[in-house]
């Protein structure tokens, strides 16, 4: 009798889903990570100065509730959040920053003769949110769930993401800040996948909020890990697997890995075409993070902006896909679009008293080993002047350094591949059900799977669903949710 039912490759925030669902369905589970610390991009550390702890990939959630894996966890159930009324702000020169608050009513308010504007872009969406999640959580193969709310996201993004997109805004506030959120996605600005996860995280933003979860992002990770773990489940650290040959017989292995490590990992099992489109699967630009130990809060000439959960610097909307557009042609832009976060105004439990950490990256071309620590402090201080004096301690780590601390970001490229419509359809492959490989009980489940990046453990849901059934017969999901 082998060891193990099911074998994961990777423990990131889906590996660790897929564990969940795995080990909840009654199946003897063992994860294997190459990190010493389990989580993936979903993990945090002292990154800087003791008693400072910095989210080392992720720290703001859009996705945490929005999740349908997550609701079905029971995550808030599980880890403390605290959700700011501000979602994100946008800093724009000479003027008060845009806000955009949970409230939209508000937000539209404060943004003048565009707020009735912006309000018809994204009430629709707002009051459908849970429909656009749907849409937007699995493959777009799907039929969608809440067609109403497929058809408002549609059109809305053909809009946003097209040469056109200046025609509903007058001035630069609003578009600058649909722009600042789409301009997360690394892509070409305007396009159409970029203003459709832009728009999507806009509708959670005024839906439910952009959490940040008390005790840094690990708290997301740890909870997994222990439900697995109190399921019978194994986590092994310090584990880097290689090839599949060096696995246990398990009746099920769900790949936590890039379409590119795929086909290493499967060397001499994927049959030639699907070998082929692994190799052919895209990655996109890089990013470089810099965290900073503060002794005080960021200055913000705009006081406003210290209570936003994130903060999009890069000024205008046409200055933002400047930059953005010149890094995805491989130039490193002199002001660059730079995101920003400060938890511990929201959860003082990271820093000693009266202390502040900043967790802020920017993106450069794939594969940059160039330092941005100087361009992030410039494009900060522009907003918050005398930032550069606040500074106690930083760590900064290029493209390099983030592909080499996590394998799935290949050159940088915290999508693990490049999001682009075409891409999102072919996640890793233009199959209803692209989490199972042509490898007998074989998955894949990362973010290179759809629905793509962001921590909500949902290509990790779709792959252990897909494996329940095809491997074990299993078509329901097991209860998920705490002390069942
Ligand atoms: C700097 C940065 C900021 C981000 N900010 C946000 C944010 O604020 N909000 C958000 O929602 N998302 C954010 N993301 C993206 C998010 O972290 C990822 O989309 C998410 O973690 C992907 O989850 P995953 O499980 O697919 O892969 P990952 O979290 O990348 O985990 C993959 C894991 O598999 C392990 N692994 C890979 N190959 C092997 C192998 N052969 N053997 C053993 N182990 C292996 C890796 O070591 C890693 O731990 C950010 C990412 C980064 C890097």
């Amino acid at each position: 009798m082998s060891e193990v039912d099911v074998v994961v490759v990777g423990s990131g925030p889906n590996g660790l889903a897929a564990a969940v669902i795995m080990a909840r369905a009654g199946h003897r589970v063992r994860v294997y990570e190459t990190a010493s610390r389990l989580g993936g991009g979903a993990a945090s550390a002292p990154l800087t100065l003791p008693g400072y702890l910095h989210d080392v990939c992720s720290a703001v959630h859009p996705l945490a509730f929005e999740s349908r894996f997550f609701q079905e966890f029971g995550l808030t159930d599980r880890v403390r959040f605290v959700v700011p009324e501000v979602s994100y702000a946008h800093p724009l020169d000479g003027r008060r920053a845009v806000l955009a608050y949970r409230d939209l009513n508000r937000t539209a308010d404060e943004l003048g003769r565009d707020g009735g504007r912006y309000s018809r872009l994204m009430r629709p969406l707002v009051e459908r949110a849970a429909g656009v999640a749907d849409f937007t959580g699995g493959s777009l193969l799907r039929i969608p769930p809440d067609p109403l709310a497929a058809v408002a996201f549609g059109l809305r993004s053909l809009e946003q993401g097209s040469p056109a997109w200046n025609l509903r805004f007058r001035g630069e506030a609003a578009a600058a800040l649909v722009t600042g959120v789409a301009a997360h996605t690394m892509l070409h600005q305007p396009s159409l996948s970029g203003a459709g996860a832009g728009l999507a995280l806009a509708t959670y933003a005024h839906a439910r909020g952009w959490p940040i979860p008390i005790g840094g992002t690990q708290a997301i990770a740890d909870a997994m890990a222990d439900d697995i773990r109190a399921h019978g489940g194994e986590i092994v650290t310090d584990h880097e697997v290689t090839s599949l040959d060096e696995l246990p017989p398990a009746r099920a292995v769900l790949l936590d890995v890039t379409p590119r490590a795929f086909a290493r990992l499967g060397s001499g099992h994927l049959p030639a075409g699907y070998y082929e489109a692994m190799r052919r699967f895209r990655y996109g630009p890089g990013v470089a993070k810099v965290d900073f130990a503060l002794s005080e809060p960021v200055p913000w000439a705009d006081p406003a902006v210290t209570d936003a959960a994130a903060v999009h610097i890069g000024g205008t909307r046409a200055e933002i896909a400047a930059s953005e557009n010149a890094v995805e042609r491989g130039r490193m832009p002199e002001r660059p679009y730079v995101l920003v976060s400060q938890p511990t105004v929201f959860d003082p439990s990271r820093a000693p008293a009266g202390r502040h950490t900043l967790w802020a990256y920017t993106h450069v071309p794939a594969g940059s080993d160039v330092d941005r620590q100087e361009a992030v402090i410039r494009q900060v201080e522009r907003f918050a002047p005398g930032f550069r004096d606040t500074i106690l301690a930083t760590r900064s780590r290029t493209a390099v350094d983030v592909a080499r601390h996590n394998a799935n970001y290949p050159g940088g490229d915290i999508t693990a591949g490049v999001p682009t419509l075409p891409q999102l359809l072919r996640r890793p492959v233009l199959r209803p059900d692209p989490w199972r490989t042509p490898i007998p009980g074989v998955y894949l489940c990362s973010a290179s799977t759809s629905p793509g990046p962001g921590v909500h453990g949902l290509a990790g849901w779709w792959a252990a669903r897909s494996a329940l059934r095809h491997e074990f017969g299993v078509r329901e999901t097991p209860d998920l949710s705490p002390g069942s």
